[in-house]
C-alpha cells in the first residue's frame, strides 16, 4: 500500500537542492557562524518580502515571540490577551517574557481570536495582545487592532503559520507593532532546524532585540540591558536565502491544492477550512472539521493516509498551564475545534494525485 504522509520534505529539496547546497557551501567557506554576512543580508530580505522596515533574526518562533513581547517592555506582573485555540508555544513565548497568558476563546467561523471576547478580559495589568494566525488564515485585525488602541496595548502578531497570508490585502506580520515569525521545518518557509524572526517598523524595538538576541550588548563587551541567546545562525540564514525567492510560488501551489480540496469535499458533512472575506490563507494547513473526527482519522491510518490534530487539546486544558485557573467548558468554540479537527496533508509537493485520493478516501467514510 502506498503512503500519502502528512508532509515530506525531501521532494522540495530535492528542487532546489543545488542552492541550499550552495548556501551551506558559501558559509563553511567563509568560517563565520553566529550574527555575520548571511543573518544579515536574510533580514533584509525577509523585511522586504514581507513588507516591514526591519527584521531580526532569532533562535525560533517561541522565542520571537518572547523576545518582541521584551523589546516592547512587557514583563512579570503583566498580562498578555491570547487565544485557546492555539499550539503551546504561543503561551510559552509569552510565559517567557514573565507576563501571564490570559486566554479569550475563539470566533466560531474563523478558529482565530474572537476580537468581541478581547475588551472584557482587559484589567489594568493587561499591556499586550498575542492574535495568532492559526493554519495561515488571518484573524480579523482591524477590531483587535481598535481594542488595542483604546487600551494601549502593544499587538505581537503570531505569524509562525502565516507567512505570504494577506488580510484585507495587506501581509500578516505588517498588521501589529511587532510579528514573530518561525521557521521550522514544517512552516511555509522552513529551515533545517530551528529559526524565527522578528518583524517591525519601529527601529527602537529592532535596536532593542538585537541587543535581547545577543546577551544585551550594546557595543562589544558592552551590556546595556539583561539579554538571551537566541540567534538565528548563518548555516540557517543562508538556507532561508536560497528557499525564500520560491516562498510565493509554494504558497501559490499550496493554495491550488487546498481549492482542489474544497471542489473534491463539496457536499460531504464535513467543515472545510475557516474563509473569511477579509482573508487570503497562505493554506499552511487545511483541516476540516467533522464530529467523527477520530474514526475518520482511522479510517484514513488504515487507507495510508497521514493525519494530525491542530491541535488536540485546547491551551487551558494543557496540565502546564492548569495555573491560569480556566477550567473545560470556559471556552466551548476552542474546545469544540479541538475535539473535530482533522488536518489532511498539504505540502506544495503534494501532487494533485494524492490529493484527489485523500478526498476519495474521505468521501468512502461518509458515504
Ligand atoms: C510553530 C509555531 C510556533 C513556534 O515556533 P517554533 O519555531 O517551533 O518555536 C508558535 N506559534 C504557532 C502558531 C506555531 O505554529
Amino acid at each position: 500500500m502506498s503512503v500519502i504522509p502528512f508532509l515530506e520534505l525531501q521532494t522540495q529539496y530535492r528542487a532546489i537542492e543545488a542552492e541550499v547546497r550552495g548556501a551551506i557551501d558559501r558559509v563553511l567557506e567563509r568560517g563565520w557562524y553566529v550574527l555575520g554576512e548571511e543573518g544579515a543580508s536574510f533580514e533584509g530580505e525577509f523585511a522586504a518580502w514581507v513588507g516591514t522596515a526591519h527584521a531580526v533574526g532569532v533562535g525560533s518562533g517561541t522565542e520571537a515571540i518572547h523576545l518582541a513581547l521584551r523589546a516592547a517592555g512587557v514583563g512579570p506582573g503583566e498580562d498578555v490577551i491570547t487565544v485557546a485555540n492555539t499550539c503551546v508555544p504561543t503561551v510559552a513565548g509569552i510565559g517567557a517574557s514573565g507576563a501571564r497568558p490570559v486566554l479569550v476563546d475563539a470566533h466560531p467561523e474563523t478558529l482565530t481570536i474572537d476580537p468581541d471576547l478581547i475588551a472584557a478580559a482587559v484589567t489594568d495589568r493587561t499591556r499586550a495582545i498575542v492574535p495568532v494566525h492559526l493554519y495561515g488564515h488571518p484573524c480579523d485585525m482591524d477590531p483587535i487592532l481598535a481594542v488595542a488602541r483604546a487600551h494601549k496595548l502593544v499587538v505581537v502578531e503570531d505569524c509562525a503559520q502565516a507567512h505570504g497570508a494577506l488580510y484585507k490585502g495587506r501581509a500578516c506580520g505588517t498588521l501589529g507593532d511587532l510579528a514573530a515569525f518561525s521557521f521550522y521545518p514544517s512552516k511555509n518557509l522552513g529551515a533545517l532546524g530551528d529559526g524565527g524572526a522578528v518583524t517591525t517598523n519601529d527601529a527602537a524595538f529592532s535596536e532593542s532585540l538585537r541587543r535581547l538576541r545577543n546577551y544585551g550588548e550594546e557595543t562589544r563587551y558592552h551590556h546595556t540591558v539583561q539579554g538571551f541567546n537566541s540567534r538565528l545562525d548563518e548555516m540557517q540564514a543562508a538556507v532561508l536565502r536560497a528557499k525564500l525567492p520560491h516562498v510565493d510560488g509554494w504558497n501559490a501551489a499550496r493554495r491550488g491544492l487546498a481549492a482542489q480540496y474544497g471542489e473534491a469535499l463539496e457536499g460531504l458533512p464535513v467543515q472545510l477550512p475557516p474563509c473569511a472575506p477579509w482573508a487570503l490563507s497562505n493554506a499552511h494547513l487545511y483541516p476540516i472539521r467533522t464530529a467523527r473526527r477520530d474514526a475518520l482519522q482511522a479510517h484514513l491510518q488504515a487507507a495510508g493516509i497521514q493525519t494530525l490534530m491542530h491541535y488536540p487539546i485546547p491551551i487551558h486544558l494543557q496540565p502546564a498551564y492548569a495555573s491560569l485557573g480556566f477550567c473545560a467548558g470556559d471556552f466551548p468554540v476552542s474546545e469544540a475545534a479541538c475535539a473535530s479537527v482533522l488536518s489532511l496533508p498539504l505540502y506544495p509537493a503534494l501532487s494533485p494525485a494524492a490529493v484527489s485520493e485523500v478526498a476519495a478516501a474521505v468521501r468512502r467514510f461518509f458515504t
